[in-house]
């Protein structure tokens, strides 16, 4: 790998040049699901799917308390497809299968966990669990290890999944770290935050992470509306423990942040 990669992360399907990697949305957890973009790395919200939850409320997963819909749970940004439902995986299938006749680079998996510790627990979940005489969180921690493992059957193409900022209790999204890196080429690890003025969370992340993974990962900062000053910070402060960084959501300001590690400084 070259001393830097640095990538940008996109909702839409600019590619600028000179950037070493692209990341860009094919489906977002609206469930709008776009062309495959070629030469990029394409990203997949997996269990996150707005328009899905609408459409097929049966599929939505449920904590026991509610629904993993923003109506009933206020801690969420998008609602949640429970991971029970066979018919839903094939379509993920079908749309990695498509992609792949393509020229795409390569794929990323978002949202492939479930939203958070309490989910899920619908009636078809549970039975799964008793009749497979497994612990929720083995239960959760297999069923993503699963879900990933056959998309690498799918595909030869690079993948990479995201990873929640929390590396030290990965029972917590149903993660094993571990078992998760046999299958994929890289995590991606967004640290996001909408101002980057305190950063003391962001080493204690950082470093974190570079600590616990064997696999290569990046490490991705938010751009949007962020003082550029305060993003070039942050990003100082990640340099630290990878040099594999991507800037989400504005591709001027990574451009900057590609200048500053480039060491193209005027
Ligand atoms: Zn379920």
């Amino acid at each position: 790998m070259q001393k830097y990669n640095i990538g940008i992360y996109s909702h839409n399907a600019e590619m600028p040049e000179g950037f070493d990697i692209y990341f860009n949305y094919m489906k977002d957890v609206t469930g709008i699901i776009n062309k495959p973009v070629i030469n990029s790395h394409n990203i997949i919200s997996c269990f996150a799917d707005n328009k899905t939850a609408k459409q097929n409320p049966e599929l939505v997963a449920y904590s026991g308390k509610n629904r993993a819909l923003r109506s009933e749970d206020k801690t969420l940004y998008c609602d949640w497809i429970c991971r029970s439902h066979k018919e839903y995986y094939s379509k993920i299938f079908e749309l990695v299968k498509i992609a792949d006749k393509s020229n795409v680079a390569g794929f990323h998996l978002d949202s492939i966990t479930m939203p958070n510790p309490d989910y899920c627990v619908c009636d078809t979940c549970l039975k799964k669990m008793q009749d497979n005489n497994v612990n929720i969180n083995d239960f959760r921690i297999n069923q993503t290890i699963n879900f990933v493992k056959q998309i690498s059957e799918i595909t030869q193409k690079e993948l990479s999944v995201t990873l929640y900022p929390d590396p030290f209790y990965q029972e917590r999204y149903g993660i094993d770290i571990a078992a998760l890196a046999r299958y994929i080429d890289y995590f991606l690890i967004p640290l996001y935050d909408i101002s980057y003025q305190s950063l003391y969370w962001l080493d204690i992340l950082a470093h974190g992470f570079y600590k616990i993974l064997k696999k290569p990962f990046f490490i991705m900062l938010y751009a949007k509306d962020v003082n550029l000053e305060n993003l070039k910070k942050a990003t100082e402060i990640v340099e630290r423990y990878t040099n594999n960084i991507i800037i989400s959501y504005d591709n001027d300001k990574a451009f900057e942040i590609y200048k500053m590690l480039k060491k193209f400084r005027a």
